[in-house]
């Protein structure tokens, strides 16, 4: 027996866990802002990845709230505060594939709340499939969060609602303090 990672395995396993390549995968996305949805997501892709970076778009988005920088810092917060192990974040500009093939990332990861995202994801893995032959994982959310959007959450939080359950603390923080100067 000898040790690996903290566990003890036999010489043969040693060998072949060593030989294994390390998956690196990226979450590519809006986050704006991340909710306790996406959070669910990582939470289990931590799991099956070795590497995981959430990678925050800086294209223009419809009715953005947060910038870039925002929506990387708060995420920042989390990674720091949940203690996630592999798990980093930046943002990038232009085509997702683009950013995988310069992250040298082996999968896209993206999360499925119904079938309506179904469709679009589907669409979208088979285009970047084509074009960059790379391949796109899919990671099922909690059925609690079936319904958060980040849309959904802008709209609530604008009115005052509590959204206590569908987001992590920092992140509400940040829209009350939002909103509050935004209210006359
Ligand atoms: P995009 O604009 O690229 O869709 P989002 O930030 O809205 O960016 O979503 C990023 C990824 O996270 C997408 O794959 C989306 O389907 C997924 N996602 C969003 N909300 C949830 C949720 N509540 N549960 C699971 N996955 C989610």
């Amino acid at each position: 027996m000898t040790r690996y990672n903290n566990l003890f395995v036999s010489h043969k396993t040693k060998g072949l866990l060593m030989r294994r390549k390390a998956v690196r995968a990226i979450f590519p996305g809006s986050f704006d802002p991340i909710t306790n949805g996406h959070l669910d997501v990582i939470s289990r892709a931590v799991k099956l990845f070795d590497e995981l970076v959430i990678a925050v778009g800086r294209s223009p988005i419809k009715n953005q709230l947060f910038t870039p920088e925002e929506r990387v810092k708060m995420i920042e917060e989390i990674i720091r505060r949940t203690r996630m192990k592999g798990v980093s974040v930046e943002s990038f500009d232009g085509l997702t594939v683009e950013y995988a093939a310069k992250k040298k990332a082996d999968v896209i990861l993206r999360g499925l709340r119904s079938l309506t995202d179904v469709q679009y994801e589907f669409q979208l893995a088979m285009t970047n499939r084509a074009v960059a032959g790379i391949e796109t994982v899919f990671i099922m959310t909690s059925e609690q969060y079936g319904f958060t959007s980040s849309t959904l959450i802008r709209e609530i939080a604008s009115l005052g609602g509590d959204l206590s359950n569908l987001i992590p603390e920092n992140v509400y923080e940040r829209l009350r303090e939002r909103f509050k100067k935004r209210r006359p």
